[in-house]
């Protein structure tokens, strides 16, 4: 897959100063981990990649680079259940799009089956985990409270022996799913619950996408994460703060085998972002019934979602940078996101003229036969970008919310009676609207041109109080143009424990306008170029429903920066 995307050099990328570089920094000076930093990306392939695994990758990569370490890919797969090869490769898509590679270092868990096992095998010969019978409901009441010790299982003391006959027999498959389990032999009266003999392996005879039928059991999560880890000599191993509990154990289960390295466990906070759901389950559950279209979905915030949306890594990159890393969950507004992809836009997309919602107007005083090609310029923030001509004609569209026949206080555009610009073109003035006569509907709209004001200025120096964007009715083409809004209604979409998250969902988070007319010069447009439509946003042109000769643009952003807006209200 080829990834065009990724001008920028990667070699210089940086993660913002944290706490986490302040431990890599003293353990570098101390010769640690013998001044070797080596980290992970440890996705489950259950599901597409998210926003916030995009920070989890920018961190873990970005420790990496920065600190002239190594970093892994480690499909975290001991979970049958849910997991595919089509995710696991999905996954590698994303992140290679985000820029980033793990070279040769492709691992899976799955590949430790063997190894996790014989390191269970000892674990049962240190005495340290037993086989257990008790249910999972018995587990649970047999765990306790937080306030009250747990009960230890009935079965907690059986004979090293025992133990490992039984433990061959649940490998073999002689036992039937959830009958028997192996436990680690910790502290059932421990303040920490994850203490209390947590689940070291159970029984669930399910076919696994890389290992088949081989397996009738698989191990934990905890279990499995520290010893792949150690296997893989990581040095730091960044997770998210609700896994701030586990470090007990993933500890634990390190010290009590005869393991070579000792990676070091960190928390980090999880990224949420407002206006949209952020876990897999609930991501999937939108993808499954159909609430949204497929994984790539535009409104989604799986990276696929918001690459087909038009983002671009480096966006996504500079808000993972500006969100920070931090010890304490918050949740984001997702107009920081957008604000990151307009800002990188502003600077690089070429500008055009496209009507969403087209109103003719003619120029009456504008002669009948006459094409004229005026200078538009490309992209007033970039030089180099140069200019473009645009062709003007007697009949042109302009946008229907452009124009008002009885204008409120505050509508400064078009009117009957009033002059306003033509971007790069001339002053125009309305001298008559026509109308349906059965609808009542405004269908065209006869205006007069001041040819003196060629350019956008009057020799008389009048001034006009807006400045409207327009395209030649003879000489543009129609596309499709997608606009977004957020996924849900509400900042919280799980806040509301009465209602599920689904209730909130958006009805008008994606409208489909057709027959758009667009300038000229976007005939010339290819798959996944992005353009600023002036007034209305920047677009991406869809590489999967675009056709040669009718393109499918989405709205990646509008213009209209409401992160400025939030950062003067809190600077005030
Ligand atoms: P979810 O919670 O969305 O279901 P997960 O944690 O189960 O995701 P994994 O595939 O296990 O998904 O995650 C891979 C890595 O990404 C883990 O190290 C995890 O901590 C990290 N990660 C997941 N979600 C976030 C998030 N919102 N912010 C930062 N890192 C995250
Ligand atoms: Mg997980």
């Amino acid at each position: 897959m080829e990834h065009k995307d990724n001008k920028y050099n990667m070699n210089s990328y940086k993660t913002p100063p944290s706490f986490i570089k302040d431990i890599i920094e003293e353990d570098l000076k101390n010769n640690k981990n013998e001044g070797r930093v080596h980290t992970r990306f440890p996705p489950e392939p259950n599901g597409c990649l998210h926003i916030g695994h995009a920070k989890s990758i920018c961190l873990n990569f970005g420790f990496a680079k920065e600190y002239n370490g190594l970093c892994n890919l480690r499909f975290d797969d001991t979970n049958p259940e849910t997991e595919s090869a089509e995710f696991a490769q999905f996954i590698q898509d994303d992140i290679r799009w985000l820029g980033f590679d793990w070279e040769e270092r492709l691992f899976y868990a799955s590949d430790y089956f063997v190894k996790f096992y014989e390191y269970a095998e000892t674990l049962i010969q240190l005495g340290k985990a037993y086989v257990c019978e008790l249910t999972e409901e018995e587990i649970r009441q047999y765990r306790g409270t937080v306030k009250q010790a747990g009960i230890e299982s009935p079965y907690r003391n059986r004979s090293c022996e025992e133990n490992l006959i039984l433990f061959r027999k649940m490998k073999a498959g002689e036992f039937p799913n959830a009958s028997y389990t192996l436990r680690a032999k910790i502290d059932m009266a421990s303040p920490n619950m994850k203490m209390r003999d947590p689940l070291i392996y159970r029984i669930r005879k399910k076919r696994h996408y890389r290992t088949g039928d081989k397996w009738n059991i698989y191990p934990m999560y905890d279990y499995a994460h520290c010893l792949s880890d150690s296997i893989e000599g990581i040095t730091h191993s960044l997770c998210t703060l609700e896994f701030d509990n586990n470090r007990a154990l993933y500890n634990w289960f390190l010290d009590q085998l005869p393991v070579k390295q000792l990676p070091q466990q960190i928390e980090f906070a999880r990224l949420n972002l407002t206006h949209t759901v952020m876990s897999k389950r609930k991501l999937t559950l939108l993808v499954n019934e159909k609430a949204v279209d497929g994984w790539d979905d535009p409104r989604l915030p799986t990276i696929a979602g918001l690459r087909r949306r038009g983002y671009t890594p480096s966006s996504i990159r500079k808000f993972v940078e500006k969100v920070g890393i931090a010890k304490s969950d918050s949740t984001v507004d997702i107009a920081l996101l957008e604000h990151c992809v307009r800002d990188e836009l502003n600077a690089t997309a070429q500008r055009v003229m496209a009507v969403l919602k087209p109103l003719k107007i003619t120029i009456t005083n504008y002669p009948d036969n006459k094409d004229e090609y005026l200078t538009a310029i490309n992209n007033p923030e970039d030089k180099n970008a140069g200019s473009r001509m645009i062709p003007f004609s007697r009949e042109l569209y302009i946008e229907q919310d452009d124009f008002m026949e009885t204008p409120s206080k505050k509508f400064f555009r078009l009117a009957p009676g009033r002059e306003v610009r033509l971007r790069y073109a001339y002053f125009i003035k309305c001298e008559e609207v026509i109308k349906d006569e059965s609808t009542g509907e405004i269908i065209e709209l006869l205006c007069t041109y001041d040819h003196q004001t060629k350019g956008g200025s009057a020799p008389d120096n009048r001034k006009v109080k807006a400045t409207l964007h327009w395209v030649s009715a003879k000489h543009c083409y129609n596309g499709t143009v997608r606009l977004y809004d957020h996924l849900f209604k509400t900042p919280d979409p799980v806040a509301d424990e009465q209602n599920d998250f689904r209730t909130q969902l958006n009805k008008e988070s994606l409208v489909t306008l057709q027959n758009c007319k667009l300038e000229p010069s976007l005939k010339q447009s290819t798959p996944c170029q992005r353009f600023q439509f002036e007034r209305l946003g920047y677009f991406f042109v869809d590489p999967q429903d675009s056709k040669p000769d009718s393109p499918m643009f989405n709205r990646i952003v509008t213009l209209k920066d409401t992160w400025a807006k939030i950062l003067k209200k809190t600077s005030k």
